[in-house]
């Protein structure tokens, strides 16, 4: 299909890219790597009167070590022994430079590990950080990841620059925190303590490996190996990403014995609405999160380790 007329923009920075949204608020679009909006515009399921590239915007396409890698956001100097800084990424960074930036590797392997299972390698090539969040598909991979590094999404275009905590960023299936004409920028994932291992674990769909359930767990142990946090994230179970909070609780301060990951396994569903589709049913997808996420805490706590 062909997709309806539109103005096209491609604006060199930030600002100029806010003005044009502004200018159309309610009727235009930015585009990153395009590979949801371009078919959604095919299939007229979207029809903006003018599209704003963000392509040709000056700095937007980084990894960077950035200073506030703390879990506490304080200054990587003020860091505990052992917390190294955190990382800032730009909104147009493509997957497959997350999945290849030898910093993503060393500071959070989990994401690069995470990244390499989305999709295929076109889809890779073209693909956004910021794309990906702003466009919150109930199954896409990157929620569950950015819940569990309790990531920070900064953005511009709302009057004045802000940053939304993950965990509020995520309201419902293709609905965002974002204002109308709101931009993402960067992504900040703060330093992971010592000891701290993750794992993602999906059953992908066969055709476009979206996750029809994700899993991702960072566990941290403390001196006599106890897991002293917990961070458990669930896509595509239900409308929107989030944290399996109950099952969290559950874990922390417990030593990572079979049972206790059991046990913590079988909470991760708790609270969530599930998804009943021609994917598949509720009753699987409950069935799937209990077992993704008990594989995700088994390997997170053997990494952790
Ligand atoms: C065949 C196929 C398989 C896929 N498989 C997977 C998979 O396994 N897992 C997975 O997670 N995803 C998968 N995807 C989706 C893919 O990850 C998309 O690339 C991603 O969801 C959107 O990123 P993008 O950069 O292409 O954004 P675009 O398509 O350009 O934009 C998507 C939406 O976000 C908005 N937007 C883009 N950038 C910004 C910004 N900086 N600020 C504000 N709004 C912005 C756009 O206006 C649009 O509404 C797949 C896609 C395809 C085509």
């Amino acid at each position: 299909m062909i997709p309806a007329a539109f103005d096209y923009a491609a604006p060199a920075t930030v600002r100029e890219a806010v003005a044009l949204l502004r200018g159309r608020a309610g009727d235009a679009r930015a585009l990153a790597g395009g590979q949801s909006l371009i078919p959604m515009m095919r299939m007229r399921l979207v029809n903006p009167a003018l599209v704003v590239d963000l392509g040709r915007v000056r700095d937007l396409a980084y990894v960077r070590e950035h200073d506030q890698g703390g879990l506490g956001g304080h200054v990587r100097s003020a860091d505990p022994p052992g917390v190294r800084g955190g990382l800032a990424i730009g909104a147009m960074t493509t997957y497959r430079t997350i999945e290849t930036s030898p910093l993503v590797r060393e500071r959070f392997p989990l994401l690069a590990e995470a990244v390499a299972r989305i999709a295929d390698p076109q889809v890779r090539n073209r693909g956004t950080i910021g794309g990906a969040l702003a466009h919150a598909d109930p199954s896409a991979d990157l929620p569950a990841l950015m819940l569990v590094a309790e990531a920070r999404i900064h953005v511009a275009g709302g009057g004045r620059a802000r940053s939304i905590a993950a965990g509020r960023f995520f309201v419902d299936a293709f609905t965002t925190a974002l204002g109308e004409t709101e931009i993402v920028t960067e992504v900040r994932l703060p330093a992971l303590p010592p000891r701290t291992g993750g794992a993602y674990e999906k059953l992908a769909n066969r055709a476009s490996h979206f996750a029809i359930v994700g899993v991702a767990a960072l566990v941290t142990l403390d001196a006599a190996g106890a897991c002293s946090r917990v961070r458990i994230g669930v896509t595509g179970a239900g409308p929107a990403a989030g944290r399996a909070r109950r099952a969290e609780r559950y874990l922390t301060g417990r030593a990572p014995t079979p049972a206790a990951l059991e046990a913590a396994a079988a909470r991760a569903g708790h609270g969530i609405d599930f998804t009943d589709d021609l994917h598949g049913s509720a009753a699987y997808r409950e069935h799937l999160t209990h077992r993704l996420a008990l594989r995700a805490l088994i390997a997170a706590a053997e990494r952790a380790g």
